[in-house]
């Protein structure tokens, strides 16, 4: 583990209870967990083959995971991070273009990755 492993920046959260209650939000989440662990493993034995790319496969689970969350429980999703460089930065942008379906969603899919993603990912959705 390094010095990395342990800033509050890579601290995974623990997603609220309800996303459990949701069998796509867990299956999802499960998914993305799972191919986490399994591309931490891979990088580690260097097992990496050919046309394996952690980089594609991770952020499109979380994305996808996001993109759920975002579509389906949009009521239940937290508001503006303070302090977070791309809330405010979707922020400005859905203010905008309040009337951007496109906008809101990408606001909403941000808004879900804080549920469940470390803040130092939060770029990727
Ligand atoms: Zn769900
Ligand atoms: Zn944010």
């Amino acid at each position: 583990m390094s010095a990395d492993d342990l800033s509050p920046d890579s601290v995974w959260p623990l997603p609220p209870a309800w996303m459990f209650a949701c069998g796509e939000c867990h299956r999802l989440y499960e998914r993305m967990k799972d191919i986490q662990a399994l591309t931490a493993e891979l990088w580690l034995t260097g097992e990496r083959g050919v046309d394996w790319d952690p980089f594609d496969m991770g952020p499109g689970s979380q994305i996808r995971l996001a993109r759920h969350l975002a579509e389906v429980h949009t009521d239940l999703l937290p508001g503006w991070t303070r302090g977070c460089e791309h809330c405010a930065h979707r922020r400005s942008l859905l203010a905008r273009d309040p009337g951007s379906a496109g906008a809101r969603l990408v606001s909403a899919q941000h808004r879900a990755g804080h549920l469940f993603l470390p803040p130092r990912t939060l770029g990727l959705v």
